[in-house]
């Protein structure tokens, strides 16, 4: 059991950096595969450079302890793994001590698309946080209390999730997850700069778009784009895609038949589970 001193930086002012991964079964090979591990890390490795949190992350290490976690908790499905740097040194807010890590796998099952309930949205009251005061491109604790915010917002109204928008009106994200827009036959996500992390799932989904030779486009998106779409869908690690029915209570327009959320995200865990051999490259065998 690993504790966290209640003084420490990381506890008083939510001061970490993190990552959340995960790790999907092939039920041919029976194998657990980790999905772009690399880019996980190269993303924790920038939030800790912007904190100045000091960290030794190194992909082996890393790699053979989900390994070795994985074995001995029994998990021999889907997972999601947290790798969290932590200060755990007695600090304040700008100490810059090295940075502990931590790594958690816990067992998260895929989501089944015929249970899947798409989600009610709205567009929260509060703004995204942005590049000019806290950037929500580092992935850090403390920028989860805006999404905090948006989110009890959201529920206390009886959504299920808010949508940020930035200083210019522009849509950010979710309070946890990016958004994807399929509109008038093209696929299109809002701009890093628009305030959003930069998603490791927008970028897988837009590849294999590409490859399937859908169209996809990164532009500013304002509320109306969101109310005229065809389909919205929340874009992220843990939420993979998940399809939203409406926002602010209007319907999206969607089609009869398969929609393009089913057929995107069937593509999708053919990738991630090492089933579309054109993507293998992004995965680490348990
Ligand atoms: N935005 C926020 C605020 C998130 O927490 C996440 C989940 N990590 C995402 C976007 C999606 O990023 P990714 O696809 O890299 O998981």
């Amino acid at each position: 059991m690993a504790t966290v001193p209640l003084a420490s930086a990381t506890s008083l002012y939510g001061i970490n950096a993190f990552e959340g991964i995960r790790g999907y079964k092939n039920y041919a090979d029976n194998k657990i595969y980790i999905f772009r591990l690399d880019d996980h890390l190269d993303r924790l490795r920038a939030s800790c450079a912007a904190l100045n949190i000091k960290a030794e992350i190194h992909r082996e290490i890393i790699l053979d302890n989900i390994r070795t976690l994985t074995k001995a908790n029994d998990f021999a499905d889907d997972i999601a793994i947290r790798i969290v740097v932590i200060c755990d040194s007695i600090g304040s807010w700008s100490s810059t001590e090295a940075g502990s890590i931590a790594i958690m796998p816990v067992s998260k099952r895929r989501i089944d698309r015929e249970s899947c309930k798409p989600l009610k949205a709205c567009i929260s009251s509060w703004e995204r946080i942005n590049g000019k005061s806290q950037p929500p491109r580092v992935k850090c604790g403390a920028n989860y209390l805006n999404s905090r915010y948006g989110l009890m917002e959201a529920k206390f109204n009886g959504y299920d999730v808010p949508i940020f928008l930035n200083t210019n009106g522009l849509v950010a994200e979710s309070s946890g997850a990016c958004i994807l827009a399929w509109r008038n036959g093209v696929l299109l996500s809002t701009r890093t700069t628009d305030g959003r992390l930069d998603s490791i799932t927008v970028n897988t989904i837009s590849q294999i778009a590409r490859s399937v030779e859908i169209e996809y486009s990164e532009r500013g998106l304002d509320r109306m784009d969101l109310y005229t779409s065809d389909e919205i869908m929340l874009c992220g690690t843990a939420v993979e895609l998940t399809p939203i029915a409406s926002i602010d209570h209007i319907s999206l327009k969607g089609k009869s038949g398969k929609s393009f959320w089913e057929r995107m995200h069937t593509k999708y865990i053919e990738v991630v589970t090492g089933q579309n051999k054109n993507f293998l490259h992004w995965l680490d065998k348990l």
